[in-house]
């Protein structure tokens, strides 16, 4: 079949998820000819279904948070983590807090949610292609090639400038051979959505609950008014060893973990029990020629603080920013693109930090007993809720927390806590 060279774009976006279809938002909105390639047609499944407070802001900026309150997701206020073992617990609630600036998150059914995150692109000007899968790029001195497949038609455009926001695919990461993979963090993620989880009532029914066990943590996330995602992430390697099937594994876990119970005993499955791998890794650069990568594209990480989403649509617009400063002219990695790659690198550093930390027991001894000296409390709930512009005030206050973390590894300031 002939290939098919059709017009010339400012900028090619691969992957229409939350970091490509933001991306290719924001620079619709800058008055640039975008086109966005998508191999699925939406809607399309997609894990991931908690966000954070600070997406409120894109929405806004965007103009898609109308549609979205329209949809009536829930309301997520706050987060909760829980010994598995029941001993021990804290709820975050985002509102309270010296820093935090965004009250509240939806929590989301990722096919709905991505789909309207797309077909606004596509209203502010986007020219969305589904059903078609990029097959390889080209970077050259005065533009970029693509290459792609829609069914059996091999189809060619060309741009000033290439977003890959193909997610965990990572694309341009694997063509160009720079991903990383993280030395441990190696997981396997067990989940289903569920009617009947019983779940808190008032401001705490949209929280994300995490529930930690020694080696593994269970997720509980409504997603709409009777479906409840819920999921366990644990060692690939124990996974493999133990010979048992997600659904048995996932069945057997929330039986005998305590804490449980009490959301799980009248839970019924819709649908399967699905698994995926949860390997955490980045991308050693984030800018090639003429080239941005955003979202998992730039890197991914374990999910337990629910940031991905997040950070690919703030990496998103980083990127949306980026490309608009740069003239068409420029063809190499510019200061822009180091910029944007130093800001993104920054960002992702913290939460990886925050998730190696979280699977060590001194992390879990200080987080669970917040103290509000320095204002250190109020500093992590930030952070948590996405706060990535806090400045110095925020920056030396985490790391006094880290701090902290090290030294109760050495010597208990605050009490120990067991998982059995
Ligand atoms: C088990 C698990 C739980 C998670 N839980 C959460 C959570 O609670 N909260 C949260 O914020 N995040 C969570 N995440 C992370 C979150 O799913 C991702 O960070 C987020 O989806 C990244 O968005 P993205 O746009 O970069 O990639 P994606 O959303 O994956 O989108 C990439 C898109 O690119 C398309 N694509 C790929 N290759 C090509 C190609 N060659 N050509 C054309 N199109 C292509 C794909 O079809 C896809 O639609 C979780 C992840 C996992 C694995």
């Amino acid at each position: 079949m002939a290939d098919k060279m059709q017009a010339r774009y400012d900028v090619i976006v691969i992957g229409g998820g939350p970091g490509g279809s933001s991306a290719a938002s924001y620079l619709a909105k800058a008055g640039k000819k975008v086109l966005l390639l998508e191999k699925e047609t939406f809607p399309r499944f997609h894990i991931g279904e908690s966000l954070l407070p600070y997406n409120r802001t894109i929405f806004e900026e965007l103009g898609v948070l109308p549609e979205l309150e329209k949809m009536g997701f829930p309301r997520k206020k706050g987060a909760q983590f829980h010994l598995g073992n029941g001993r021990k617990n804290i709820k975050l609630v985002f509102g309270q807090g010296a820093f935090t600036r965004e009250p509240e998150a939806f929590q989301v059914e990722r096919s709905i949610f991505d789909n309207i995150l797309l077909r606004h692109a596509e209203k502010l000007g986007v020219e969305v292609r589904e059903n078609t899968v990029v097959i390889k790029t080209y970077s050259g001195e005065t533009n970029v090639a693509v290459e792609a497949k829609t069914g059996n038609e091999s189809v060619k455009f060309e741009a000033d400038f290439l977003v890959d926001a193909s997610g965990r695919s990572n694309f341009t990461g694997n063509q160009e051979n720079l991903k990383v993979a993280h030395p441990e963090l190696k997981k396997m993620a067990i989940f289903g959505h569920f009617h009947g989880v019983k779940l808190d009532e008032g401001d705490k029914r949209g929280d994300t609950v995490i529930i930690r066990l020694e080696n593994k943590w269970f997720w509980i996330i409504p997603i709409s008014a009777v479906k409840t995602s819920v999921g366990l992430v644990m060692d690939k390697d124990e996974m493999a060893l133990s010979k048992k099937t997600g659904a048995e594994i996932f069945e057997e876990t929330w039986k005998t973990t305590p804490v449980m119970k009490k959301w799980m005993e009248e839970a019924e499955l819709a649908g399967n029990i699905q698994t995926t791998t949860d390997f955490s890794y980045y991308n050693a650069a984030l800018a090639s020629p003429r080239t941005l990568r955003v979202g998992d594209a730039a890197g991914f990480m374990d999910p337990i603080f629910s940031a991905g989403v997040y950070l690919a649509m703030y990496s998103g617009k980083l990127a949306a920013e980026t490309l608009n400063k740069t003239k068409s002219s420029d063809n190499s990695v510019n200061r822009h693109f180091k910029k944007y790659e130093k800001r993104i690198f920054d960002s992702m550093k913290f939460y990886w930090k925050m998730v190696e930390q979280f699977y060590t027991t001194p992390f879990m001894e200080v987080f669970l007993e917040p103290r509000e000296k320095y204002r250190i409390a109020s500093a992590v709930n930030a952070a948590l809720a996405g706060e990535l512009e806090g400045g110095w005030g925020m920056k030396w206050r985490m790391q006094l927390f880290f701090w902290i973390v090290k030294m109760q590894a050495k010597r208990p300031l605050l009490p120990r806590i067991t998982f059995r």
